[in-house]
């Protein structure tokens, strides 16, 4: 018997194995929970089918969170397919290449929109379809980014897109909190993943928190077993909550010396 036996829920992200979110359906997997997977468009169907028929998942299902009726059409689907709905997993986020680096102030209309729909206001919209299926309770979990709070050289809009993200889980986990359903975050540190990799300077970034973090760089398995603990009755009325899985970088001031140079009026 697994923390997971018996809950059923949906991943939506996985692009690929270095996914985040093949990181934490396959901790899901490993306490039993029985998994569907929506992935963005056609040319990804490829590679996620492989991954979810290797631990027994037989919900695949394409779903752009862009349109609407892909998503009510996707929750068709999913009634038919489980019935109820335990938990509910969202690892999605995208801007335009040219919003991901240069000078903030030059972000366009289109970009921002574009960040804030895909990587925040489709929470809102998946757990509008998840609700009426998590009979009884259920629970829901988001990633997010330092970049959301504090300034990260690059990731410009997608750090406000991050923001609102985050607020929206805390007016998520208001409003479910109704219907028993607990709505969190996980703040990961930089992985290297498809996404990141359109961060300008993204593998200077990886290296430099890798060095000033206390436990250096996490990965997909450290992230995949947060979201568990999150997911599971073990994390019973936390809600609205952003849990840092950083190796203790946010909690940083200033890096060690020994990584610093020397300054003009040191030593
Ligand atoms: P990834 O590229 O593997 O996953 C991003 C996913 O978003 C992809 O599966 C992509 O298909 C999906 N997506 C994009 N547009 C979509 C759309 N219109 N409809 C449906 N899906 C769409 O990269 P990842 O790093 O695993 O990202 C997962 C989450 O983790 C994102 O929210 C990301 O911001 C967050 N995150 C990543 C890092 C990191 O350093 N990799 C750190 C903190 C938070």
């Amino acid at each position: 018997m697994g923390l997971f036996s018996g809950k059923k829920g949906l991943v939506f992200g996985v692009a690929n194995k270095n996914s985040i979110a093949w990181g934490i359906a396959q901790a899901l997997h490993s306490e039993g929970a029985e998994l569907g997977f929506s992935y963005a468009g056609e040319i990804l169907k490829k590679r996620v089918e492989p991954l979810a028929e290797s631990i027994g998942a037989s919900f695949v299902e394409e779903c752009d969170v862009t349109s609407d009726e892909a998503i009510d059409s996707l929750f068709v689907k999913v009634e038919a397919h489980f019935g109820k709905l335990d938990f509910l997993v969202h690892c999605i986020a995208f801007a335009p290449s040219e919003e991901l680096g240069g000078r903030f102030v030059n972000t366009s209309r289109n970009g921002f929109r574009i960040a804030l729909d895909i990587s925040c206001y489709s929470l809102i919209a998946l757990a509008r379809r998840a609700q009426p299926l998590m009979l009884g309770g259920g629970a829901m979990v988001a990633l997010t980014y330092f970049g959301a709070e504090k300034v990260t050289p690059n990731y410009n809009v997608m750090g406000v897109a991050k923001a609102a993200l985050e607020a929206s889980v805390r007016y998520l986990a208001w409003d479910l909190g109704k219907d028993n359903i607990r709505v969190n975050a996980i703040s990961a540190g930089p992985i290297k993943t498809l996404a990141a990799s359109g961060v300008s300077g993204f593998r200077k970034s990886l290296a430099y928190v890798g060095k000033v973090a206390p436990m250096g760089n996490v990965d997909q398995e450290d992230v995949g077993q947060a979201a568990a603990f999150l997911l599971s009755d073990h994390a019973t009325r936390i809600t609205g909550e952003v849990l840092y899985v950083d190796g203790g970088y946010n909690i940083m001031g200033a890096p060690d010396p020994s990584l610093m140079d020397g300054d003009a009026k040191g030593e």
